[in-house]
């Protein structure tokens, strides 16, 4: 099986075998995301996609967890969809789950019932970029749906019995943005109460000047690392979600944090302050680590 890259997937999809259900994202207009810039997309013809499920079932037949790629193959139709899950199930019998990522705009067009059908056939996580809980940002960023479509996507998936791992991009507001974007993004989290829960931070690259100009019209200021953490404390301390498992590690991230919410959150709120004390503590991740 070949890869069209590049290829992404969530970091705890790392032992996951990975399907490209679909080429680039049928979205792909976040201003802030480079991911699939360079792909046109498409759905991959059925031909060639049963031929890598049938090719990997024979060199990996014990695989139990399996990824769909790219951007969004939750947008393709219901009943396509089943038609693959359906044949990832046959071919793969100790399979545990499928899992996915999905846009607002892929959520607002399916109903609870195929959310349903998709979990009967082993669908099982969504990985869904709020990026913002604000408003203003959300149009900026050209994110495609508003804070209640994006809650509402998400809660009819978590009524239809799948789990949602759900993410915040820090940094996304620059710094005159921060504390809106924080206590914002906290409130569209509590209100889908997801079962997962992470954070990136905004990193640009050469794309720094672009987004800047875009976006903000200039006035755009990249948060530095003490900036970045305050933002985090800002978004940690309002949320109020009934049971799920946070964590920061990704590489984007200077501080990694691990632990499961609310039980966790006073140890987290105590590692960002001592982190926010003193930018030597030894916690936090040095410039050079960092990555996308
Ligand atoms: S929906 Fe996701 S993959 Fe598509 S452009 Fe936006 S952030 Fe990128």
């Amino acid at each position: 099986m070949d890869y069209d890259m590049p290829l992404y997937r969530p970091p705890s999809e790392g032992r996951s075998l990975i399907f490209q259900v679909t080429l680039g994202c049928s979205w792909n207009k976040c201003l802030f995301c480079g991911m699939y810039k360079g792909k046109r997309f498409k759905a991959r013809p059925w031909e060639d996609l049963e031929r890598d499920i049938n090719e990997m079932s024979r060199y990996v037949p014990d695989t139990r967890k399996v990824f769909l790629a790219d951007g969004d193959p939750l947008c393709l139709d219901t009943d396509y969809l089943v038609k693959v899950l359906k044949l990832i199930t046959e071919r793969f019998p100790n399979l545990e789950r499928v899992s996915t990522y999905a846009g607002p705009t892929n959520l607002m067009e399916k109903s609870v019932d195929e959310l349903r059908e998709l979990k009967a056939h082993k669908l099982d996580i969504l990985y869904l970029g709020i990026e913002t809980g604000n408003e203003e940002l959300l149009k900026k960023i050209h994110k495609g749906a508003s804070s209640a479509e994006i809650i509402e996507g998400s809660r009819k998936a978590i009524e239809a019995g799948l789990r949602m791992s759900t993410f915040i991009i820090l940094g996304l507001g620059g710094v005159e943005g921060s504390y809106a974007h924080a206590k914002d993004s906290a409130k569209v989290s509590n209100a889908i109460d997801p079962q997962f829960l992470a954070t990136l931070t905004l990193m640009l690259g050469p794309y720094e000047e672009v987004y800047e100009k875009k976006l903000m019209g200039g006035n755009f200021k990249l948060l530095n690392k003490m900036e970045s953490l305050q933002e985090l404390r800002w978004f940690i301390e309002d949320l109020e979600v009934t049971n799920a498992k946070f964590g920061s590690e990704h590489a984007s991230n200077y501080l990694p944090l691990r632990g499961t919410l609310p039980g966790d959150k006073e140890k987290i709120l105590s590692l960002i302050d001592k982190a926010l004390k003193d930018d030597r503590s030894g916690l936090l991740r040095p410039e050079w680590q960092r990555g996308l």
